[in-house]
């Protein structure tokens, strides 16, 4: 069944303008449908997406068992709140939690809402101890409510918007030394990404996250991880602690959780999670059985399809095709840095005009933090696909102006 555009994206656009905040910075394209790691406008020009669904859509535009999981519970049920149990969110938790670390999950319904959950949760298991500080890493990305917003540590997400939430206190990326200095008796957690995506993907040096694990069990501090970009396979493991040999406290996933649906959700070790009892934290339509459906379904495809192996191999292709483009351009490329789909290329140069070269070649992909090219592709890309996304990509890079 094929979505049938009824208007031009030239009329979204206007109406858009008349009747849509505009916190958005949009391009001017609409879209209408997409299979896999291709996407159509409302005039049926097809794109390559390499950065479906700002991450959310790990598995593909519309992957077929989360598309049947779904129309399939729309039918039963659409809604019911968390007075009542339900057989999908037990089942997804179950299933969350045999990957991860044995835990107990708290379901909502977005990132931010999942750290406000994790921030709640640390400041009441360590409030009797008057452990109410945060600690947090600059460049990091948490969300936009206020307490996830607090959390991220980039001074321009703060403008305007202050005063902030008290009790934050930060650490330079990749610093335990700063955090041995802040890591005291009144800290509650550390939150922090493994690997940071939006600050630019970047990775975590030798034995940080490690060194900090134990710095947190020692000084009493829980170790929060927030996996809301990482989690669910994005970087070959299921959650990207796993590379590490360590396991958090409490780790927060949303973004690709049920293959593109709305869904967030919290996992707390035992001991961490019996802190909540029945009133003191909830969330509406979080777990509700749609998404878990969803999830569900996104789990089983990449169980079924073996995608966290597929995962590191798109990985290694990616970063072939960048030595490439670092061979012909190196005044260019500063840096690689891939972990499975998580995939940032450093420019030496501001990349928006990259971003604007490949949309108008075909191709989708994202900058951040101002010099590095970000992709999110799919567990399931096809070779095809990534050689001829990264011919274009070369192409546009190849063509720069020399920098001086
Ligand atoms: C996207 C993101 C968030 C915020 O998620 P929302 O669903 O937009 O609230 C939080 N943390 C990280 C690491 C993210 O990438």
């Amino acid at each position: 069944m094929s979505h049938v555009a009824h208007q031009s994206s030239a009329e979204t656009i206007a109406q858009f303008d008349r009747y849509v905040i505009g916190n958005y910075r949009r391009y001017p394209v609409c879209l209408v449908r997409g299979e896999g790691s291709w996407i159509w406008d409302a005039e049926g020009r097809r794109y390559l997406d390499f950065f479906p669904g700002w991450g959310c859509n790990m598995i593909g535009h519309c992957p077929p068992r989360v598309v049947e999981a779904v129309r399939e519970q729309v039918g039963e049920l659409i809604h019911i709140p968390n007075t009542w149990y339900m057989e999908a969110q037990g089942q997804f938790a179950q299933l969350l939690s045999d990957r991860s670390f044995g835990g107990q999950c708290f379901f909502c319904n977005s990132g931010a809402e999942a750290n406000e959950a994790a921030i709640k949760l640390a400041r009441a298991h360590g409030h009797a101890a008057g452990r109410t500080k945060i600690i947090t890493v600059e460049h990091g990305f948490h969300g936009r409510t206020y307490g996830a917003l607090t959390a991220t540590a980039q001074p321009k997400y703060h403008v305007g918007f202050e005063p902030m939430v008290p009790g934050f206190e930060y650490a330079p990326h990749n610093d335990l030394a700063a955090m041995e200095k802040l890591i005291d008796d009144k800290t509650a957690a550390v939150l922090l990404e493994p690997i940071q995506g939006e600050g630019g993907v970047n990775l975590p040096a030798p034995g940080y996250l490690e060194g900090l694990r134990k710095l947190c069990t020692e000084r009493g501090a829980l170790l929060i991880l927030d996996e809301v970009q990482t989690g669910l396979g994005r970087t070959g493991t299921w959650f990207a602690y796993q590379h590490y040999g360590i396991e958090p406290d409490i780790m927060t996933v949303a973004k690709a959780l049920a293959g593109g649906v709305a869904a967030g959700v919290l996992i707390a070790q035992k001991n961490v999670a019996a802190t909540l009892k029945p009133g003191m934290h909830a969330s509406t339509f979080g777990g509700n059985p749609i998404a878990c459906r969803a999830g569900i379904a996104t789990i089983e495809t990449i169980d079924a399809e073996g995608l966290l192996e597929r995962g590191k191999a798109i990985g290694e292709r990616f970063r072939s095709h960048f030595e490439r483009i670092r061979t012909a351009r190196p005044d260019l490329v500063k840096e690689i840095r891939i972990m499975g789909v998580m995939i940032g290329l450093e420019l030496t140069v501001d990349a928006s005009t990259v971003v604007q070269k490949c949309l108008e070649a075909g191709l989708l992909i994202n900058a951040t933090h101002g010099t590095v090219i970000r992709l999110l592709p799919a567990l399931n890309i096809l070779d095809e696909q990534i050689d001829d996304g990264c011919a274009t990509l070369f192409d546009v890079i190849r063509s720069l102006p020399a920098t001086a």
